[in-house]
């Protein structure tokens, strides 16, 4: 097993002096410019892939890179989406979806999730898109759909809303392939 402790040590010694400046300035400014959502999916590292410092992501990570509409009875990614938008003023949000997601290959193959309720809920409650598909491969098509279902989600937030009339902030949708290490665009997310 990787030993934590033995990375900290690493970060320690070789990675914290080497920004020891940029963690200076960091220790009392907050102000990411990006609210990146993406999958937990522990291959997917935002800002591995989008060659990021410390204090340029806020992000939010969950199964399936899924963001619920909002609802009144607010949990925490509502509570980060607000915070993201309306306190640090975040000028993108970008929906990261990514080659073969568990999340979504477990609802464009209908696996039997009887074993873990709390995953089928959290896959039925977020909305994400039908299995519904002519495409060949199901898992890549509902990898990009469910990424645009995110980001029209992502809109219904009062917060992202009132950003987006102000045109104060652009939404994206992306897909990340493991294999290649390419990010590409989904159309009209
Ligand atoms: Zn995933």
């Amino acid at each position: 097993m990787y030993d934590l402790a033995e990375g900290i040590a690493l970060f320690q010694r070789d990675t914290f002096p080497a920004k020891a400046d940029l963690f200076a300035h960091l220790a009392t400014t907050h102000r990411p410019h990006t609210l990146f959502v993406g999958c937990s999916d522990a291959r997917v590292v935002p800002e591995l892939i989008t060659g990021s410092e410390p204090g340029e992501l806020f992000v939010i990570r969950t199964a399936g890179n899924l963001v619920p509409a909002y609802h009144p009875a607010a949990d925490g990614i509502a509570a980060s989406v607000e915070y993201a938008v309306s306190a640090l003023g975040v000028s993108r949000i970008v929906v990261c979806g990514h080659s073969g997601c568990g999340a979504m290959t477990a609802l464009a193959e209908n696996h039997d999730l009887s074993a873990m309720p709390t995953t089928a809920e959290w896959l039925r409650r977020a909305g994400a898109s039908s299995t519904e598909t002519v495409d060949t491969d199901k898992v890549s098509h509902l990898v990009r759909e469910n990424v645009r279902a995110q980001v029209a989600n992502l809109a219904t937030h009062p917060a992202v809303a009132r950003a987006l009339a102000a045109h104060a902030i652009t939404l994206h949708g992306w897909v990340f392939d493991i294999a290649s290490g390419m990010v590409s665009a989904v159309d009209n997310p």
